[in-house]
């Protein structure tokens, strides 16, 4: 199931998600995507996606939400080979901190750092580190 923003409004992650635009893949199947985060608060930053295209997690049909979840999961087990620590979030609606208004758990592992969320500015991925990332987290 490919995601079209409805209006063909541009939607960046209805574009990673048909592969138009680049993306640091780790996971696809026929109705979700999870890829890292281009900003990452820590090494193997993800973001999990549906397909299609959905502000949020409520205005997905459910067979997508399950799907979503599902994805969710293969993708923690994934994380649990860097680390067995991780936060899972969803940020819904600009004054919970959405930017991107496409649905997408984060799945953000944690070392032992001080609290990434309330540092100074994320620095971008690294192509060499996100090379090594999709190494190590593609496999299934
Ligand atoms: P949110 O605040 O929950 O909407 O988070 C959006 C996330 O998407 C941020 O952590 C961004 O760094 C990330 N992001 C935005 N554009 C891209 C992109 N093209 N590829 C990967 N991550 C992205
Ligand atoms: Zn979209």
């Amino acid at each position: 199931m490919t995601g079209a923003m409805p209006q063909g409004e541009p939607c960046i992650f209805c574009d990673i998600a048909a592969e138009r635009a680049p993306a640091h893949r780790i996971y696809d199947d026929r109705s979700t995507a999870a890829f890292l985060d281009i900003f990452p608060f820590t090494r193997g930053h993800l973001l999990v996606i549906p397909k299609r295209h959905g502000a949020r997690l409520t205005d997905l049909p459910f067979d997508d939400q399950v799907a979503l979840v599902r994805t969710l999961d293969e993708v923690c087990r994934r994380v649990e080979r860097l680390t067995p620590d991780y936060n899972v979030a969803l940020n819904a609606g600009a004054n919970a901190g959405q930017i991107v208004f496409h649905v997408h758990f984060h799945v953000i592992p944690r070392y032992g750092e001080s609290n990434p969320f309330l540092g100074p500015g994320r620095a971008r991925l690294r192509d060499d580190d996100a090379r090594e990332l999709v190494r190590e987290l593609s496999r299934a």
